[in-house]
């Protein structure tokens, strides 16, 4: 039996699990941050975008501030909910996010929704995320790649959250303003 050199490079890699993640933004130009930002995930080791879906102009949530761009995209990893969530926060830095007031506008905003049928509530680690089946401007993009998903949680799908939200008017501040296109 041959010795291994480097333990430190080896690390088990299971099977890949499928996770999904909101993109968000309403500083600078959306339109192009959050298509370059998916391809940036597309890139990372370990992370493969397997679906995305249009781009949606949302009416903001929060302090005044401009409309909103939203989508959301599948991915398939072999990464841990921790390191996703970490290149995820990175590719946030490196679009020129810059954290001020909660909820206030931002350049990009990156957010683990879902993470197989795992649930993880740990500091800086919340999934399913906590506000997901509340936001309309979340649930209007992910009913288009995961419709079928069951919340860990509430054991409903993406498409039943949707369908049983309060105020059923809150949907149409949500408009397509682009379709699907491949990773
Ligand atoms: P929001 O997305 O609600 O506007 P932020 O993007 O400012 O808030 O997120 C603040 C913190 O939330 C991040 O530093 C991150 O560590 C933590 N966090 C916990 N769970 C998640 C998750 N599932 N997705 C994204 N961020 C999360
Ligand atoms: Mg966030």
């Amino acid at each position: 039996m041959t010795a291994l050199s480097d333990s430190s490079e080896l690390r088990r890699v299971g099977r890949p699990v499928r996770a999904a993640i909101a993109l968000g933004g309403n500083l600078g130009n959306s339109q192009q941050i959050l298509p370059a930002a998916v391809q940036a995930i597309d890139q990372e080791l370990g992370i493969t975008v397997v679906a995305r879906s249009p781009l949606y102009k949302t009416a903001p949530v929060g302090p005044p501030q401009p409309d909103y761009l939203n989508a959301c995209v599948l991915v398939e990893t072999v990464l841990t909910a921790r390191s996703l969530l970490s290149r995820l926060l990175a590719i946030e830095t490196q679009f020129g996010r810059i954290r001020q007031e909660r909820w206030g506008a931002r350049s990009l905003d990156l957010d683990l929704l879902l993470f197989g049928d795992q649930i993880i509530d740990l500091p800086g680690l919340t999934v399913p995320h906590p506000r997901l089946h509340e936001r309309p401007f979340v649930l209007v993009p992910l009913a288009d790649i995961a419709s079928a998903w069951p919340h860990p949680i509430f054991g409903k799908t993406i498409a039943q959250l949707l369908e049983q939200l309060p105020i059923a008017g809150v949907k149409s501040s949500v408009e397509a303003i682009a379709s699907p296109q491949s990773p």
